[in-house]
């Protein structure tokens, strides 16, 4: 089948076997990127009209157990300078960024052995009560079944974590032993089944990545479904085994973004830092590829520079919460409105009709 058949199959069916996935891939050109693209936006219109909703991201530690080998925060980084914010200053983040109008908050940080589960759920308990419209997204890492459920309990709405590699054997040359790609899909189906609205994801062009892989990760996002789904280009830490890999292309993450879009017409799906940090443009380019939530940073600024997951990560400008106004006017550009909103997961039947 030609490229653009297998694009109308998947936007009717929103399913390809894993032969007409690598098929896809390979043929990947501009024309057959455009055609994605295009019918991507058309269905992202279709479901959230002209909406792009915002996320007030806060990176509340840098601390982490864990050594994955693609992250600038890795415990075996020695120079990476540690922070944690106190839990005052991340409710002064939450209330800057309600008065910026976001209406949710996202609690990212490394696997830190300080995160319990009693100091998670105070927090969300404390921003809950704070602010009952919004929502609040906890991106923690690997966690029992029993604690996710305690989380859920205390009020945390959403969870983000991306399974980076749905092959098995790309999973070992991304992680020490000691990470596991079945453990990291049993906290996904735990998420999922307690309530959560889920967020999976991957690197695109990550070092020893093949098209079986990227086509694993593309069936493996069909089987969760995912009510959100984080994709981004690969992009090297100096201080990390990967440094002198090249990074992701940004065709090739345009290229997935509509192809997801295709697949999960639902999906909540951000143009991602990364995305704007090997391109100016990257934010727009997203939201022109399928995209329809970007999620600008609310950490405190001396903190930023710190949570360095990759090199080159913007976080001044229109990357920062600070300038709302300048995220909206590129926003129109492409024609979509940042919107005041908790945005959440849409199913079929609440899809827009204007
Ligand atoms: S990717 Fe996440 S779990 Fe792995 S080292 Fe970085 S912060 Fe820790």
């Amino acid at each position: 089948m030609e490229a653009k058949e297998l694009i109308d199959k998947l936007e009717i069916h929103h399913a390809l076997t894993a032969e007409e996935w690598k098929t896809l891939l390979l043929q990947r050109d501009d024309n057959t990127a455009s055609y994605a693209a295009e019918r991507a936006v058309a269905v992202r219109r279709r479901i959230y009209g002209d909406e792009v909703y915002v996320r007030g991201l806060i990176e509340f530690t840098n601390y982490c157990k864990n050594d994955c080998y693609y992250c600038g925060i890795r415990t075996g980084n020695k120079n990476a300078d540690r922070y944690r914010l106190t839990e005052s200053e991340i409710l002064d983040c939450c209330a800057h960024g309600y008065e910026l109008g976001f209406r949710t908050f996202v609690l990212q940080g490394g696997e830190d052995p300080h995160l319990t589960d009693e100091y998670l759920c105070t927090l969300v308990q404390r921003i809950k009560d704070t602010y009952p419209d919004c929502a609040v997204t906890l991106s923690v890492g690997e966690r029992s079944k029993e604690s996710y459920r305690t989380l859920y309990k205390a009020g945390a709405d959403r969870y983000l974590l991306r399974h980076e590699t749905a092959d098995p054997a790309h999973y070992e040359r991304l992680h020490p032993a000691a990470l596991r790609l079945d453990n990291r899909k049993r906290c996904l189906y735990d998420l999922k089944e307690i309530g959560f609205q889920v967020g999976a994801g991957f690197m695109v062009g990550s070092p020893y990545q093949t098209t079986d892989c990227l086509v694993e990760d593309l069936l493996f996002l069909k089987e969760l479904s995912p009510q959100m789904a984080g994709i981004g280009p690969f992009i090297p830490h100096a201080d990390t085994p990967f440094s002198d890999r090249p990074a992701g292309s940004l065709e090739q993450t345009l290229f997935l973004l509509s192809l997801i879009r295709l697949m999960l017409p639902q999906v909540l799906l951000p143009a991602t830092t990364a995305l704007a940090t090997i391109h100016p443009q990257g934010r727009e380019l997203g939201l022109l590829a399928g995209a329809n939530v970007v999620m600008p940073n609310l950490s405190p600024r001396g903190v930023r520079e710190k949570y360095k997951l990759y090199d080159g990560k913007v976080c001044t400008g229109e990357e920062a919460a600070e300038c709302m106004n300048c995220l909206q006017k590129r926003i129109n550009s492409v024609g979509c409105r940042i919107v005041v909103d908790r945005g959440d997961y849409k199913k079929e039947t609440e899809s827009c009709t204007t």
